[in-house]
């Protein structure tokens, strides 16, 4: 695999920089908050070649935040298997904010619309087998090494204590889910494997690999090896489609037109079927969550080089 950098991304990123001067970094999770907001940087892996070319600091590490969920969807999914996942969190999108609880009292029966709101993706990490809260992170956090090929991918401690120490409306989702039986167990033990799987930190480069084994339906880009079967790569497209950009999925298909899941860190992760991963890290979001002028860098990205499936 060969890596160097693009004169042509560098000049979109030079274009949509100013951008992140009109978002702002989350910081309902403190440890979030202490980020450079102009920070932007882009890598884009070609899983035609095995070639990747980056523009920014590819190196900087972020937290992947709600990009999690979409991974620990794939692991959920082949341990439990297809419908213990799917009787317990639904399939559809929402229009609501993702760490919204009131569908959650609305919904007959009671279950998670979708495994990207953190109500579903909660359930979904209550369903990672394991004999021990230590030994079900520690499932989370092999399988995404093994995504991104990188022995050293684990969490950034103080971003997943920052997070546990405040997640009170996170808590409040998982009780409501446990009184109507969609989840069981340990809530503080919960709370742990999910502020770890969330504060799993990687740099765009590495998520851009992530994205390629996605791009060539679960398998590693350079041995050809299955990672994820066919089948549960192609659920995890999908829900990236309906409902990885949060509530603006929709102008994210029309503008753009690729599976993405992005996370209030400022990540996004874009799958370009057969051709290619693009990881991105621009912490300056917009109201709905997304890295403002990550969005752009992908549509500008998107439409000179055809990647909408549509
Ligand atoms: N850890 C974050 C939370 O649960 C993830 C949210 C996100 O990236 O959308 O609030």
């Amino acid at each position: 695999m060969t890596c160097h950098t693009s004169g042509d991304l560098q000049e979109i990123v030079d274009e949509v920089v100013p951008l992140t001067n009109d978002g702002e970094v989350a910081d309902y999770i403190p440890a979030l908050a202490e980020v450079n907001k102009h920070d932007l940087s882009v890598a884009v892996y070609n899983v035609r070649d095995n070639t990747c070319i980056y523009a920014g600091d590819y190196q900087k590490k972020f937290t992947l935040q709600s990009i999690s969920k979409v991974l620990v969807l794939a692991l959920a999914i082949q341990d439990r298997g297809y419908g213990y996942v799917f009787d317990r969190v639904g399939m559809e999108p929402t229009g609501d904010p993702f760490n919204s609880i009131s569908k959650l009292e609305t919904s007959v029966p009671s279950k998670p619309l979708n495994p990207m709101i953190n109500a579903g993706a909660l359930a979904v990490t209550n369903m990672i087998k394991g004999d021990s809260a230590l030994e079900r992170w520690s499932r989370i956090r092999d399988f995404v090494q093994r995504l991104a090929s990188d022995k050293n991918v684990t969490c950034d401690e103080s971003v997943a204590k920052s997070e546990f120490e405040t997640s009170c409306l996170n808590r409040a989702l998982c009780y409501f889910m446990k009184q109507h039986g969609v989840i069981e167990g340990n809530i503080e033990e919960l709370m742990d494997i999910y502020t770890k799987q969330c504060a799993i930190e990687m740099s765009c480069f590495d998520l851009a690999r992530i994205g390629a084994v996605f791009a060539l339906d679960g398998k590693d880009p350079e041995t050809g090896k299955e990672i994820i079967p066919k089948g549960i790569a192609r659920i995890c497209k999908t829900f990236m489609v309906t409902c990885g950009m949060y509530n603006a999925s929709g102008e994210f298909a029309i503008k753009v037109g690729i599976p993405a899941k992005s996370g209030v860190s400022g990540g996004i992760l874009g799958v370009v079927p057969e051709r290619c991963g693009v990881g991105i890290f621009g912490p300056s979001l917009d109201k709905r969550g997304n890295s403002i002028a990550g969005l752009k860098l992908l549509e500008i990205l998107a439409d000179k080089n055809n990647f909408s499936i549509f």
